[in-house]
C-alpha cells in the first residue's frame, strides 16, 4: 500500500473527526487515537478540522494530547488555546434568525441540533428537515446570501465563504507552514476544500464518493481503522531519513 508520495513526510496532519476518527457506529476508534499520539510524539502536530463546535473539539483535542490549532464549524472558527482569542469568521446570529424565520413559515423546530448551544458562526437544523423546502424559502428571503448545506448530522445555515479549507489555511499561516507540507484525512464532502488545499490527502474507507473523487489515496480500511497503518507509513518514512 503506497500511502504517501515517495520520500514525503507531512509537517502536520489535518484530521476530520466524525466518520474519520470513528468506527462504523460513529464512536471513537481507540486505535486511531493511539496512532495520533504516536505522531505527536514524533513531532508531527495534529490539527483537528471538523464541522463540530469549539467546545466539543477542544475536549477531544485536550484528551488526545493534540498540539495543532483547531478548525471548527467547517472553518467558521479557528482556535488554539495559546491564542488570545478564537478567530470567529462569521456572525452566527443571522443564521440563527434565518432558523427562526423557517420556524415561523414552515413550522420546523428552529432550536435544531444539540450543539447549537455552543455554535458561534452558523446554525444547524435537524438533518431530517425537508432540504428542498428550507433551501427554497431561504433563497427567497432576506437571508438569501446564506448557504444551505446538508451533512450527515445537520442542515447547516452558513455564510458561503466558510469552508474547512479556508479555515485550515488560516491555521497554517499561524503555524508558518505551507499547505503543500500538510496531509489531510477525511470522509465527507465538507472535507473537499481542505483536500484541494493540501499537499496530500487520504480518504478513509466508507467515505462519500464526492470526496473519493478528489482524494490522492483512498484507504482500504474503514473509517478510523485507516490510522494505524497510515501512521506506520509516516513514521517509517521518518525513520528512514
Ligand atoms: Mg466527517
Amino acid at each position: 500500500m503506497q500511502w504517501l508520495p515517495q520520500g514525503w513526510i507531512p509537517k502536520a496532519i489535518a484530521v476530520d473527526i466524525d466518520g474519520t476518527l470513528t468506527d462504523s457506529n460513529k464512536e471513537i476508534y481507540l486505535e486511531a487515537i493511539e496512532a495520533l499520539r504516536r505522531l505527536e510524539a514524533a513531532g508531527i502536530p495534529i490539527i483537528l478540522a471538523t464541522g463540530n463546535v469549539r467546545a466539543i473539539t477542544y475536549g477531544l483535542w485536550r484528551f488526545i494530547g493534540a498540539t495543532g490549532p483547531m478548525v471548527c464549524e467547517n472553518g467558521g472558527v479557528v482556535w488554539h488555546p495559546d491564542w488570545d482569542e478564537p478567530i470567529v469568521r462569521a456572525d452566527g446570529s443571522r443564521a440563527r434568525k434565518a432558523g427562526q424565520m423557517l420556524e415561523d413559515k414552515l413550522g420546523i423546530d428552529s432550536r435544531g441540533i444539540t450543539t447549537n448551544a455552543w455554535r458561534e458562526s452558523e446554525w444547524c437544523l435537524f438533518p431530517d428537515e425537508n432540504l428542498e423546502d428550507v433551501a427554497e424559502l431561504i433563497s427567497k428571503s432576506e437571508f438569501s446570501d446564506l448557504s444551505v448545506v446538508k451533512t450527515g448530522f445537520a442542515i447547516h445555515l452558513m455564510e458561503p465563504h466558510l469552508s474547512k479549507g479556508e479555515g485550515l489555511s488560516i491555521a497554517l499561516e499561524k503555524m508558518n507552514l505551507d499547505p503543500s507540507e500538510i496531509l489531510a484525512i477525511g470522509d465527507a464532502p465538507n472535507d473537499i476544500s481542505m483536500f484541494k488545499l493540501v499537499g496530500h490527502s487520504v480518504a478513509v474507507g466508507g467515505c462519500f464518493e464526492e470526496l473519493a473523487a478528489v482524494s490522492k489515496v483512498i484507504s482500504p480500511h474503514p473509517h478510523g481503522e485507516t490510522f494505524p497503518p497510515l501512521v506506520d507509513a509516516i513514521l517509517g518514512e521518518t525513520n528512514d531519513k
